[in-house]
């Protein structure tokens, strides 16, 4: 028994309990409710607009479902270090209104349960932990490749957080030789989510990437930025299990191209069974198809109801 367990008292959640989850993207906000085995039970998406008009929707939502816990994995960056006077808070997004907004404090004032919260692809790692392709490992790390770019890591049984949270979409990366693309990041221009989101493909080709061919030279270069990433997080993290998510995977010759390219750069130095096998059950697709973002929230929410939740 660990430590951590040892300070958890009898209390399991009740099985009837119904958890609210809050999957928040910049793009658009997914609400549910949801029980302790995982299955969702409602949903409802919305465009997300300014925040008070945003968190009024939400809390219409939830205002008869309820529940005993909400969860929240939210795009970013956003404050998590526990006693900071801007715990809860979205910090420093370029998107109008949202910076400086009290996220956690809003809901709170409306629904007195025990709230879960952290970054979206926290939550999706966190998801695919529970539920998905990395259940029963004890680390993971979860990429979202689509408006943007993010990563979220659970090592070790916790969500990494530190000076704030990784935010592994803006790691700098090799150019690739054949890619005069400036990039897009408004902060590093070529970083990670400067050369490889779904919006620095169409500024790149200058049409999205789903009218893109499968043997069009977009997604060798795609590949390349990737498997850049990717092979630093195995040498940095050591994690048991990568997957990669968002809308751009959906393209299905993407994940055997950064496979191969994350082998190569990798060149047999780790000496894992795991990455010597081709990588197919190391390198994966979410397990719970679009769904970890949400169940992931799902997952905080039900965290939140155990006697010690500061993981
Ligand atoms: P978001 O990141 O906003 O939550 P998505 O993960 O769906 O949402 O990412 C949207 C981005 O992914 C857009 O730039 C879009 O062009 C790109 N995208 C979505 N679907 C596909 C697809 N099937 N093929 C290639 N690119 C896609
Ligand atoms: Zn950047």
């Amino acid at each position: 028994m660990t430590d951590r367990d040892s300070n958890k008292t009898e209390r399991p959640t009740d099985a009837s309990a119904v958890i609210g989850a809050i999957e928040a993207g910049g793009t658009k906000f997914v609400c549910g409710i949801g029980t302790p085995d995982g299955d969702i039970t409602d949903r409802i998406s919305f465009p997300t607009a300014q925040p008070e008009e945003t968190l009024r929707r939400v809390v219409d939502y939830f205002a008869d479902k309820n529940v005993q816990a909400i969860g929240i994995g939210s795009f970013g960056p956003i404050d998590l270090r526990s006693g900071s006077e801007t715990y809860g808070f979205v910090t420093t997004t370029p998107k109008p209104g949202w910076s400086g907004f009290d996220f956690l404090g809003t809901l709170r004032r409306s629904f007195d349960v025990p709230c879960g919260w952290d970054t979206d692809v926290n939550a999706a790692a966190y998801g695919e932990a529970i539920w998905g392709a990395a259940q029963g490992l004890e680390d993971c790390v979860y990429y979202t490749v689509g408006t943007g770019v993010g990563v979220g890591v659970y090592a070790g049984g916790r969500l990494l957080h530190g000076l704030l949270h990784p935010e592994g979409g803006h790691v700098p990366v090799r150019r690739h030789p054949n890619d005069g693309f400036a990039g897009r990041c408004p902060y590093h221009g070529d970083c990670l989510e400067g050369m490889a989101s779904g919006p620095a493909i169409q500024d790149r080709w200058g049409v999205p990437g789903h009218e893109l061919a499968p043997d069009h030279p977009a997604w060798e270069i795609e590949a390349h930025y990737i498997a850049e990433s990717v092979a630093t997080t195995i040498l940095l993290l050591s994690p048991r299990k990568i997957i990669l998510g968002g809308g751009v995977m959906q393209q299905k010759h993407l994940l055997p191209l950064i496979r191969r390219r994350v082998a190569e750069l990798v060149n047999g130095y780790v000496a894992a069974p795991e990455l010597a096998e081709g990588l197919d059950d190391y390198l994966v697709a979410p397990g719970l198809g679009t769904e970890s973002g949400l169940k992931g929230a799902l997952a905080l929410g039900i965290r939140a109801l155990e006697p010690r939740s500061e993981y």
